[in-house]
């Protein structure tokens, strides 16, 4: 098991550094190697994804990924920005579905903006497509316009695309997800008005067909938007393309209430997939020691469960953060009064020590 160590920018080198002593805790057998990535590979190497950190990350099995970007490179030409780090990686490896999890702890339920009872053991998987849609669909660009309201005006266009394939493997990805969970898949989309919504609406259904005891519901985003905030539960797998669940995903992040709690997966068909908090960089408060290290440590645990094939590992770790947080430890994001505030590197050795004794224990 190789392991491609990506800690990037801002509180990334912090986060994945606790990751890593909760992954060494395991006792398992793994080898890492560490490559700059993002601003940091910007500085060092003039490129945010340099070619010996591409060839270290085709080479691994996974990706440990801190996360990328700072203020400072926003001048910078789109394509030396850290973020294109990000991008690079997921168009070279192909990978193609993004999970994200949005988990309200039991502890963390007064975090949310929702009334308790609507969040409470809320646990929703989130499957979006990555690679396709409109964010990557030819042509698009700037022009002057031959037709519509304003012939002879400046106007900015893009195309909305999916083939077969992609949606087909996306649906499967899902249904497959469904099985080990409760059953039940929400595609979303957008059919009523778009062609290209019809036709992933069409091939979601004919790939259900698959899979009967998966129970298979169709909704339409803006639906999905409402329900999200008005019943979140009633939901286990969705599915959709690139942009809604670009914008699906960070409301369901946002249910929860802590962003520093929230790991992500992106696969490819080989399973090789990239793993890294569903936040940002964070440059207010890098450098600090303040950072909530939990996103990365849960997200290593999914690296463990889905590309390295360790499931009592991550069920170890899992297992470990709802102990620390039974213990009333929380970092600053998560403070609530009553609780005991802690720092990065103290809830990491947290981690660490409740994996330790579960170990001692059997
Ligand atoms: P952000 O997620 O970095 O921060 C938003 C807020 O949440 C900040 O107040 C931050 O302090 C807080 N926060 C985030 N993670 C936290 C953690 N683990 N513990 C405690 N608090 C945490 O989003 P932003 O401020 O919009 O972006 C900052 C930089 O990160 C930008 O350069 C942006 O482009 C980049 N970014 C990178 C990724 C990625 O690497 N995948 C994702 C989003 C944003």
């Amino acid at each position: 098991m190789k392991i491609a160590v990506l800690p990037g920018d801002g509180i990334g080198t912090e986060i994945v550094a606790e990751a890593l002593r909760v992954l060494e805790a395991l006792d398992l057998s793994f080898e890492t190697e560490t490559a700059l990535v993002g601003g940091a590979a910007y500085e060092a190497h003039g490129h945010p994804l340099p070619e010996s950190t591409l060839k270290l990350a085709k080479e691994a099995d996974a990706m440990l990924f801190g996360a990328v970007g700072d203020w400072k490179y926003d001048k910078l030409e789109r394509s030396l920005r850290p973020e294109q780090a990000i991008l690079g990686l997921r168009k070279n490896l192909g990978l193609f579905a993004n999970f994200r999890p949005a988990i309200c702890y039991e502890q963390l339920v007064d975090a949310s903006s929702l009334k308790p009872e609507l969040i409470a053991g809320l646990d929703i998987l989130i499957i979006r497509e990555l690679t396709g849609d409109i964010y990557f669909g030819q042509p698009r660009g700037r022009r002057t316009a031959v037709d519509g309201h304003f012939p002879g005006a400046d106007e900015a266009f893009d195309t909305m695309r999916y083939s077969r394939p992609e949606v087909e493997r996306i649906a499967h990805v899902a249904f497959q997800a469904a099985r080990k969970r409760n059953k039940r898949v929400t595609s979303v989309d957008k059919a009523n008005v778009l062609e290209t919504f019809q036709f992933w609406k069409d091939i979601v259904t004919e790939v259900g067909k698959e899979y009967p005891d998966v129970e298979l519901d169709h909704m339409y985003v803006d639906n999905a938007a409402m329900q999200l905030v008005k019943a979140p539960k009633k939901f286990d797998v969705v599915v959709t393309g690139n942009m809604f669940g670009d914008i699906l995903s960070d409301e369901a992040a946002m249910l929860t209430g802590s962003i520093g709690m929230l790991p992500s997966a992106s696969l490819n068909s080989s399973n090789q997939g990239l793993y890294e908090p569903s936040h940002g960089s964070a440059p207010d408060i890098a450098g600090k020691g303040v950072a909530n290290p939990l996103a990365t440590i849960l997200s290593a645990a999914m690296m463990l469960r889905f590309s390295l094939n360790q499931p009592e590992a991550a069920d170890r770790i899992e297992s470990a953060v709802k102990h620390v947080l039974a213990q009333g430890l929380r970092t600053a994001d998560i403070w609530s009064a009553g609780t005991t505030k802690v720092g990065t590197r103290e809830m990491g050795d947290a981690v660490v020590a409740a994996i330790t004794k579960k170990t001692i224990t059997g």
